[in-house]
């Protein structure tokens, strides 16, 4: 049983006609839609966690996992009220030192200046139901650091989380997607069970579950490219 791992980032009314990434940006309404068609094609939409038994075969039922990239604060008042009110739980993958900062990665390709979410936002958040996973400390570009910072990348981000939440922090997020073998090895090692990618596909048994394939939703997304991702490859 094969299952897509949806892959938003900022959930907001998109910016003008000539920003950067602006496809990136899914409008408020667009996304309420969407969990919508989930749910009426019978579909619970799930955070990385909740979907993992299902990805590796050991629950059958249709599922598809909600991911959320770089832990916009616009995702805490856009998304989270319409996941409440169907039912679903998501991940939220955060930038841990911009924990209510904002995205200083994507200045210099001049991406407009969006808000991250709060320590009070991501707890909230959390004591809701949904996941927090790491997407390292700063979004980072992994195969291009040496290995000890790569790893403390990995590794502490995560501990930061856990302390933060008291709890464990099991999803782990490629920035950019990039990645090597070895950065799947330091995530393993650092005591993550998933982490995903931006390759596309659906994720499956046999998938190595620390390279899960997503499928990125776009802003110009219709219907029908919607529920492709979602049902279909
Ligand atoms: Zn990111």
């Amino acid at each position: 049983m094969a299952v897509p791992i949806l892959a938003y980032h900022q959930i907001a009314v998109p910016p003008s006609h000539t920003a950067p990434f602006r496809s990136m940006v899914v409008h408020p309404a667009a996304f309420h839609r969407q969990m919508e068609w989930l749910k009426r094609l019978g579909i619970q939409g799930l955070s990385l966690r909740d979907a993992m038994p299902y990805i590796r075969g050991e629950k059958t039922g249709k599922v598809a996992a909600i991911t959320f990239d770089d832990s916009y604060a616009n995702v805490y008042e856009n998304a989270l009220p319409v996941l409440q009110e169907l039912g679903f739980t998501a991940t939220n993958f955060v930038v841990v030192n911009q924990i209510g900062g904002s995205n200083v990665w994507d200045t210099p390709i001049g991406v407009a200046k969006a808000a991250c979410m709060s320590v009070e936002q991501l707890l909230r958040w959390h004591s809701l139901g949904h996941e927090v996973g790491s997407h390292t400390l700063d979004h980072v570009h992994l195969p291009q650091l040496p290995m000890e910072e790569a790893r403390r990348q990995i590794t502490h981000s995560r501990e930061l989380l856990e302390d933060l939440l008291d709890e464990g922090v099991s999803s782990f997020c490629f920035p950019y997607g990039d990645e090597t073998p070895l950065d799947r090895v330091l995530t393993y090692e650092a005591g993550y069970s998933a982490a995903t990618t931006t390759r596309r596909g659906r994720a499956r048994p046999d998938n190595d579950p620390f390279g899960l394939p997503r499928a990125t939703v776009r802003r110009n997304d219709s219907w029908l490219h919607f529920v492709k991702k979602c049902v279909v490859g």
